[in-house]
């Protein structure tokens, strides 16, 4: 599939899949000065879910989302192609990734690609029984449009 006819619409079973896998990835968040646990999972053109939490730091400026967790344990392993995102939060509506990962996400990810934002009631979590809790989807290009990304750097410039 050429990337222009590529479809970025998941299935039910890899929304279902990365939904839950955004919950497992909260549970090992480390948040002992923002209070605020956030899971992440991608998932590989291959099919693996990659998982990542957010992890305080106690000089706080070295604190990283959930999301970035994610795409550096992904990058660093060699995987560098995702199909999609979910992020969740203890929140009871869908809260998107901040700007600065809005902006690493541009680095790895189709601007079309699905981000799906869960709310923290999606589950009746003891039994990930699903409740009637609507997600919301949207993408990097309504998240971050006119973005600047890696291939703006291929343009020609005028030498300084
Ligand atoms: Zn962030």
């Amino acid at each position: 599939m050429t990337a222009a006819t590529k479809s970025w619409t998941l299935s039910v079973e890899q929304q279902e899949l990365l939904i839950k896998s955004c919950f497992e990835a909260k549970e090992f968040s480390y948040t002992p000065y923002s209070k605020f646990p956030v899971g992440a999972a991608l998932l590989t053109a291959d099919g693996r879910v990659i998982k990542g939490a957010c992890i305080d730091n106690v000089t706080y400026a070295g604190s990283i989302c959930a999301e970035r967790t994610a795409l550096v344990k992904a990058a660093s392993e060699g995987i560098r192609s995702f199909i999609g995102l979910a992020v969740t939060t203890n929140v009871a509506a869908p809260i998107s990734p901040c700007g600065m990962c809005r902006q690493f996400i541009r680095e790895f990810c189709s601007d079309e690609m699905p981000i799906l934002l869960v709310p923290v009631d999606y589950y009746d979590t003891e039994k990930w029984n699903l409740k009637k809790v609507s997600i919301q989807v949207t993408n990097l290009g309504e998240l971050l449009p006119f973005s600047f990304g890696p291939e703006d750097l291929e343009l020609s410039r005028k030498s300084s």
